[in-house]
């Protein structure tokens, strides 16, 4: 089994943000080598979550405009009385932080409109991606 590591981080400028980082999870992969496995991308982040949807601007707003009326920013939290950011947190729990993409002929197996997409929920932030691959 080969076991390939990588990390970059993705600078966000505001509160609510939808950053892709397709491009830059397909070069770890060929970096990797691996022509058939699994790709792991995760971010360790509390308060951040990733996906993998399609990536347009009207569908990056509705993102936004869907954790804000879900997880209601400044909604009553309890963690509010900490540091004012309960919706991230619960938002980067509830969407989850890290995703699995299967790798066959040294590319990420992806349908057409699927991009892979970090949330900020409580930027601006420097945030980190790990990416690891698994090839057999
Ligand atoms: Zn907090």
């Amino acid at each position: 089994m080969k076991v390939y590591l990588e990390e970059f981080f993705v600078r966000t400028s505001k509160r609510f943000q939808v950053v892709k980082i397709t491009e830059r999870v397909e070069k770890a992969v060929s970096k990797s080598g691996v022509s058939e496995g699994i790709c792991a991308v995760f971010t360790p982040h509390a308060t951040a979550a990733l996906i993998v949807n399609e990536y347009e601007p009207r569908i990056a707003e509705d993102y936004i405009k869907w954790v804000e009326e879900v997880f209601r920013p400044g909604g009553g939290w309890r963690h509010d009385e900490i540091d004012s950011n309960a919706h991230a947190h619960i938002a980067s729990s509830m969407i989850g932080s890290g995703r699995f993409i299967p790798v066959s002929k040294g590319s990420l197996v992806r349908g057409m409109w699927q991009e892979i997409m970090l949330l900020e929920l409580d930027g601006p932030r420097e945030r980190r991606v790990v990416v690891q691959v698994l090839g057999v």
